[in-house]
């Protein structure tokens, strides 16, 4: 199914993105995490695709067994990073005959070694050509990165807004944010994105901080910024990780409410291919909010995959 025919039923979606395990040990904790998760029976689920090479058939298996094993909708996230258009059309190709539906795609990184994302002859400099392609080609539903505080390579927000558009122009059916901590630029971004004729969903990302000394520094690195307040209440307990763990909790929380009252349509969760941050969350909203109290009700009955 593709996600633009949840979005006619659900008016908010509850996803969960994951990332391949690298190694025998971390996929025997993320079959343990993510069978946790998919038992919240997400409206669906996403798998990162590593631009670096190691984890990209990884993606297109794990792809698979969350959708023709388990059942579940599920979304491959993939870059142009390297690629030939040959390789596209080939992966394009591989992903469709999956019967996999919904793919995220995206510019990706600049290559280890590169400062500037490379110049590519072959292939894609920007996630808007990889979309027209993609859009041109196949019959994908497509999803897109937008970035609140804009993209760490944007000279300014007005421009990075103008190649947003160039995204939903060229095929892009929704869009998903980049985490931030600060619902303010959120809100702000949505009027912008408006604005500039940008009409389709743009589902928040967030991810509730459970290891502050890591988000921090990932933060830094992908222009996310941490709020005062939030480095004041974390700081004095960055070596105590069941504080932190309270207080992100409680922060993500907040955040959640916050979005989904005002009428975000839903949450996307970084999982870090963890349960626990994830399940105490959607607890706590269940309370209030029908959509995902629906998801925990179903979560108390087998999940039978349909066929
Ligand atoms: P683009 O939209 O191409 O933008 C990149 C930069 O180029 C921006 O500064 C933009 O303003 C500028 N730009 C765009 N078009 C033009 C143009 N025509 N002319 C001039 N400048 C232009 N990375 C992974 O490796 N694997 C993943 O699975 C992954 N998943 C992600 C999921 C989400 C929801 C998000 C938000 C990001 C994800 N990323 C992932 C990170 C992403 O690959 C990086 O942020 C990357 O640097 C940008 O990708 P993009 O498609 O958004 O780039």
């Amino acid at each position: 199914m593709k996600i633009t025919e949840i979005f006619q039923k659900q008016e908010k979606t509850f996803s969960f993105e994951f990332f391949p395990p690298k190694d025998y040990l971390t996929a025997v904790k993320f079959g343990i995490n993510a069978g946790q998760l998919i038992k919240l029976d997400p409206s669906f689920v996403t798998v990162t695709y590593g631009a670096g090479g190691s984890t990209q058939e990884h993606t297109f298996n794990l792809v698979d067994l969350f959708q023709n094993d388990l059942g579940f909708v599920c979304m491959a996230h993939y870059t142009c990073v390297n690629a030939t258009r040959e390789k596209i059309a080939y992966d394009m190709r591989t992903l469709q005959d999956m019967g996999i539906e919904n793919v995220m795609l995206l510019r990706g990184d600049p290559p280890k070694g590169h400062d500037q994302f490379p110049e590519n002859p072959d292939g894609f400099n920007f996630g808007s050509d990889l979309i027209r392609f993609v859009n041109e080609n196949y019959d994908f539903c497509i999803g897109a990165g937008a970035y609140p505080e804009r993209h760490v390579e944007a000279q300014s927000m007005e421009e990075d807004l103008i190649n947003l558009r160039m995204k939903v122009d060229a095929g892009a059916d929704f869009l998903t944010t980049q985490m931030f901590f600060d619902n303010r630029y959120y809100w702000d971004f949505i009027n912008k994105a408006e604005q500039k004729g940008i009409r389709c969903r743009i589902i928040p990302g967030i991810i509730p901080i459970t290891n502050y000394k890591k988000i921090r520094k990932f933060a830094g690195a992908i222009g996310a910024s941490i709020p005062e307040e939030i480095s004041k209440k974390m700081e004095p307990y960055k070596d105590n990780p069941s504080e932190i763990y309270k207080i992100g909790l409680e922060l993500a929380i907040d955040q959640c409410r916050d979005l989904l009252d005002n009428g975000a349509p839903g949450i996307h969760f970084y999982t870090l291919n963890k349960s626990r941050a994830a399940i105490d969350l959607y607890d706590n909203l269940a309370k209030d909010f029908k959509e995902v109290q629906n998801c925990f009700e179903k979560s108390l009955t087998p999940h039978v995959p349909e066929k």
